[in-house]
Parts: C-alpha cells; structure tokens; sequence
C-alpha cells in the first residue's frame, strides 16, 4: 500500500495571561505534592477519554466547584484527547474528532485547544496522556500533569519528553505490571534529558516532579504492599517517593465499581501505615456523567456523557469518592 504524504499546519497554542497564571499555579501546587510541601491528596478524576466536548466541559464545571469545597483535596481533571489502543481502534479526540470518520488532525488539534481552552477558564487543572509526542506539542502548555501510558513508558521518547516537561508527569507501569521496569522509566526521566519539536531543542537536567502511577498489570497492584514497594524504589533511586494508584484498567479489570473499593481500602491500610501516609499521593480515576460505557455505534446514537472507552464510575460515584477521600485523608 502506497503512504500518501502532504504538507499540513497546525494552529499554534494560544493561551490567556489568565490561563497562564492558573496553570502556573496548579503545577507549581501539584509539583509541592510530589515533594511532600501541600499535603492535599491529588484526584485525578475524568473520562477515559475527552469525548464529546459539551459533556467533557459539563464534568469540568462540576468538578470545578468542588476545588472550592474540599481543602483537602487537590483536583485535576483527566482531559484525555489521545487514546493507546491495545490493537486497532478510535484514536481521540486529537487526531480523530469525529469517531465516525477518518483521521482529521486540523479539526482535532483545533477542537481541543478549544475543549482545553474552555476548562482552562475554570481554572481546572488539566491532565492528559502524552501519547503523539509531535501534537502533544500543541497541547501541553494546557497540562498541569502529564500520564505516560503503559504502552508508552519504557519508550526512550516519552521518557526524554517527560524529562523535560516543566509540569508533573505520573509514568505508569507497563502492562505486564512490572514495577521495576517503572523504576528505570523514573529514573531515567529525572536525569538529563533533550526534547526536540518543531525546530527548537529543550533541554533539561530532568524532571524533579514525578510520580509512579500503578495500573495493574497481570494482577492488580494497587495493595498496600505494591505501593509500599515503588516507594522503597524510588527512594533507593534518590527520587521522592510519590505513588498514586489508577483505580481502573487492570486494578479494576474495567469494573469501575471496584474503583470506590479501591480508594476506600487504601484510605484505610494508610491510616495506620506511616510509609503510605509518606508516599501515596492520591488517585487516578475514570469518571463521567454516566456510569459505563457504550460501543462506538456509528448508525445509531452516541450517548452523551457515557464513555465510548474504558468503563467508567458516575458523576454521583465522584461525589461519594471526593467525600470519602475528604474525610479520611
Ligand atoms: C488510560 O488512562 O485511559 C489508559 C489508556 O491507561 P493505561 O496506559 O494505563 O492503559
Ligand atoms: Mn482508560
């Protein structure tokens, strides 16, 4: 088969002095929990994946206010606009805004700056997998945190690209759940790192806001024990020991029912575990309107607010995990 190549353009990232000052805020306050000075339990709470607009930025109202309600919490919103597919699949909202049609970079690129634009205006934090590294490009002065996917962290790529982020950045366990093949990814992005993109080079000396983000893999590894492991780790590495634990994908086993269990157990385990209390910062959700999800049926209707990806908790689930999160951290 023949690859057809052509020149395209890409709308360069505009943001408001607003949007600057709030995001310089949030990743200054996310990169003091990771170093132990905010105390706060970061909830990276949002959809699988950013899909459509109105009810992505219906979720980001509503979780907005909640910033305002829980002192203790601190909250950044899962806007995932670039989706790893296991095989094939829809990409996300960046590359491919419209699911029922093919590939469109332009509409995508264009349609969410705008979706990160808007949720930037409630000053909401913003968090995003970089995924394709090159559009990451025109996203990322929206992130306050950055995921490296399972398929993506033992990637030389993303482990440059997150060693020299000047935001947060969670690296997650490859999917075999492996949490010393994390430890390399870790380390390897807090050393002296070099980025290039559209013609400039950024170099850094690494990235000293890290976090591991466990997932599962083969087995769930969201238990006291595996957290307490990482943080051993990293520690041993030199690195501050900062462990969230995703709730879903093989922690759950795409149950999202089992995520509020998740979170409750370890709320509990680290009331009396001074290695927890030291080293978990917080959670990694997936949440929408509805609760679940739905194929993408492109002769019938797509639901708004229900995830077209992994399965996800409900908005009323969040209520009841900000809570319980709020009382007992
Ligand atoms: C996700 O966060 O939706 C995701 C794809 O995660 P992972 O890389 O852990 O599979
Ligand atoms: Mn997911």
């Amino acid at each position: 088969m023949k690859t057809k190549v052509r020149k395209i353009k890409l709308e360069e990232v505009k943001l408001t002095n607003k949007q600057k000052q709030s995001i310089k805020k949030h990743r200054e306050e996310i990169k003091n929990i990771v170093r132990g000075k905010d105390d706060r339990a970061l909830f990276i709470v949002g959809p699988c994946s950013a899909w459509r607009e109105k009810a992505t930025l219906e979720f980001a109202r509503r979780l907005s206010k909640f910033q305002k309600q829980y002192d203790s919490i601190k909250f950044a919103m899962r806007v995932y606009t670039q989706k790893p597919r296991t095989t094939l699949g829809w990409k996300g909202l960046l590359l491919q805004p419209d699911p029922c049609k093919k590939t469109n970079l332009k509409a995508g690129v264009r349609r969410a700056q705008k979706l990160m634009s808007d949720i930037a205006d409630l000053d909401l934090a913003i968090a995003d997998e970089a995924l394709f590294l090159p559009l990451t490009a025109y996203l990322q002065d929206f992130y306050s945190f950055a995921a490296i996917g399972a398929r993506s962290s033992e990637d030389q790529e993303h482990r440059l690209f997150a060693g020299v982020a000047n935001f947060p950045v969670g690296i997650k366990n490859s999917t075999d759940g492996d949490l010393d093949k994390l430890a390399n990814s870790l380390l390897s992005a807090s050393g002296e790192s070099l980025w290039y993109a559209e013609g400039k080079i950024f170099e850094s000396e690494g990235n000293d806001a890290l976090f591991a983000v466990l997932r599962g893999g083969k087995r769930p590894n969201y238990f006291a024990g595996d957290v307490e492991y990482m943080a051993e780790q990293m520690q041993k590495l030199g690195l501050s020991s900062a462990v969230l634990v995703d709730t879903n994908h093989s922690n759950s086993n795409k149950n999202p029912d089992k995520q509020i269990k998740i979170i409750n157990y370890l709320l509990q385990k680290r009331k009396k575990s001074k290695k927890l209390k030291s080293s978990l910062k917080g959670f990694m959700t997936e949440a929408f309107l509805e609760k679940g999800n739905q194929p993408i049926d492109c002769t019938g209707k797509i639901k708004e607010g229900l995830s077209i990806t992994d399965p996800s908790s409900s908005w009323s689930d969040v209520e009841d995990m900000a809570q319980l999160i709020d009382k007992a951290w």
